[in-house]
C-alpha cells in the first residue's frame, strides 16, 4: 500500500523543536544520500514519524500487550484478529542473533558502503522480537552471536531516518 500520507498541519515552533532528531547517544551518523526512501502507508506512518525523530518503536497488541514486528492482521502472540496494534517506543537495545554480509550494491545509495553487515537483532523487550538492520560499525567490526547492540539512525533525507544498529560493547 502506498497511499499518500496527508500533510500534517504546520507545527508550532515548540512542536517543531520537539520533532528535531535526538542527538546520537554516541557517534553521530553522517547523513547519507541517494538511498531508496521508505514509503509510509496508513499502518507504518507512525513508525516512520518516530524514526524521523530517532525514536525506535514497534507495534504492540492492544489486547495482550505483546510486541509484533511487523504488525499483521492477527496478533502472533494471542491470536486476536482485532489486535489494535499501536506503535510504542522501545529501548533499541538487543543482541545479535544472526547476520549476513552484503558485498554487492544492488540498490542505489549503497555502493560506498559495501561490504557491510546486516544484523538480525533480538530486542530486549521480548523473546524472539526480531528486527533486521544495517550494522554501522564498518566491515572490520564483525559481529558475534549474542553481541549487544543499540539502535542508531541513518538520516537518508530531510525528515527521513532509517533505523540501524551499532555494537554496544561487552555486556
Ligand atoms: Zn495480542
Amino acid at each position: 500500500m502506498t497511499a499518500p500520507r496527508p500533510r500534517p498541519a504546520e507545527p508550532k515552533p515548540a512542536e517543531r523543536h520537539a520533532a528535531e532528531p535526538r542527538p546520537a547517544a554516541s557517534g553521530a551518523v553522517p547523513p547519507v544520500e541517494g538511498r531508496p526512501l521508505p514509503v509510509p502507508d496508513a499502518v507504518s506512518a507512525a513508525y516512520w514519524d518516530a524514526a524521523a525523530r530517532h525514536v525506535l518503536t514497534t507495534a504492540r497488541c492492544a489486547r495482550c500487550r505483546a510486541f509484533a514486528v511487523p504488525p499483521d492482521q492477527v496478533c502472533p502472540a494471542c491470536g486476536s484478529s482485532d489486535p489494535g496494534f499501536a506503535f510504542e517506543e522501545v529501548s533499541g537495545r538487543g543482541v545479535v542473533r544472526s547476520w549476513t554480509v552484503v558485498r554487492q550494491s544492488n540498490l542505489a545509495g549503497f555502493a560506498a558502503d559495501v561490504p557491510f553487515y546486516l544484523v538480525d537483532v533480538e530486542l530486549v523487550e521480548q523473546p524472539e522480537l526480531r528486527m533486521i538492520g544495517r550494522l554501522l560499525d564498518g566491515a572490520a567490526a564483525g559481529p558475534r552471536l549474542g553481541a549487544p547492540v543499540a539502535v542508531a539512525f541513518e538520516d537518508v533525507a530531510p525528515g527521513v531516518a532509517v533505523p540501524a544498529f551499532r555494537l554496544a560493547g561487552t555486556p
